[in-house]
């Protein structure tokens, strides 16, 4: 090698350098060195697992099918939520990510119709024997087509629709808290992504028997918040106290001012 030569790969001595690697320093060509997240890793730390390879299962949905990488990657969150998290990409592409949530909010869709087609099939018998046999009975059942028809039109279009814009709202006041603090170094989108993963957690809410027990619901809420707290520690890489205070500071917020809003009306009261 002549000494105006640049530097060659650590691992291949005939091919030219083009970067080190951002863990370990090593001088790599371009077959070596390939993007892990937004850092360029040479392929000996990725063998030896050195740094955290991406990948969750929907990112084999082409394999797998949208069903059931919907499913894995459900229960991967649900059993191994920290794995779960620090294997997602966070600057993966966005798509994919509000693809997840769109089924996410489909299968709320399922089963909030089966609900309330169970309900509006109730009412309706209840209508029938209201009315007795005969004119009555057939408008009755008439009364209790249209019901279901209308309900279930609406509500196969609002969960979905309510879910992904519910998840942008939530991850634009989560990301501008987590600024205020120095956290969310990621970027938005990647809070966002932590967002729309997180909306399997919606769906099992919407299992009946949780829906209608409020102490299950109420545990599943917190156990959201909880994922949601690991999400953006894992995706950012950021001390757990600043994902709490990222959701945590909106709620209180809130409250402050509700409790600032009565204070005022009762002190313009005593006036
Ligand atoms: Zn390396
Ligand atoms: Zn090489």
């Amino acid at each position: 090698m002549s000494p105006e030569a640049g530097p060659t790969c650590a691992v291949h001595a005939d091919k030219a350098s083009v970067g080190t690697c951002e863990h370990c320093g090593t001088f790599s060509c371009g077959a070596c060195l390939g993007w892990i997240g937004n850092k360029k890793i040479c392929a000996t730390c990725v063998r030896e697992g050195r740094v955290t390879v991406f990948g969750v299962p929907w990112d084999q949905r082409a394999e797998l099918g949208l069903a059931r990488a919907w499913f894995r990657t459900a229960t991967m969150m649900f059993a191994h939520p920290v794995e779960f998290f620090r294997k997602l990409d966070p600057y993966g592409p966005l798509g994919e990510a509000f693809l997840f949530a769109a089924i996410s909010g489909g299968i709320v869709s399922l089963l909030f119709t089966v609900l309330s087609l169970l309900f509006g099939a109730l009412l309706g018998l209840g209508m029938l024997f209201d009315h007795g046999p005969g004119i009555g009975g057939a408008e009755g059942l008439l009364a209790l087509v249209i019901m279901l028809v209308s309900i279930g039109g609406m509500f196969i279009v609002m969960p979905p629709l309510t879910l992904l814009i519910g998840n942008c709202v939530w991850a634009l006041i989560h990301h501008g808290s987590m600024r205020l603090v120095g956290g969310g170094t990621a970027g938005l989108a990647a809070t966002l992504r932590v967002c729309l993963f997180g909306s399997a957690y919606q769906t099992i809410q919407w299992i009946p028997c949780i829906l209608l027990c409020s102490p299950l619901n109420l545990a599943t809420t917190i156990w959201y918040l909880v994922m949601w707290g690991i999400g953006y520690t894992q995706t950012h890489e950021q001390d757990g106290w600043k994902s709490a205070v990222g959701i945590i500071l909106p709620g209180l917020m809130c409250c402050i001012s509700y409790i600032g809003f009565y204070v005022i009306i009762i002190f313009l009261d005593a006036l």
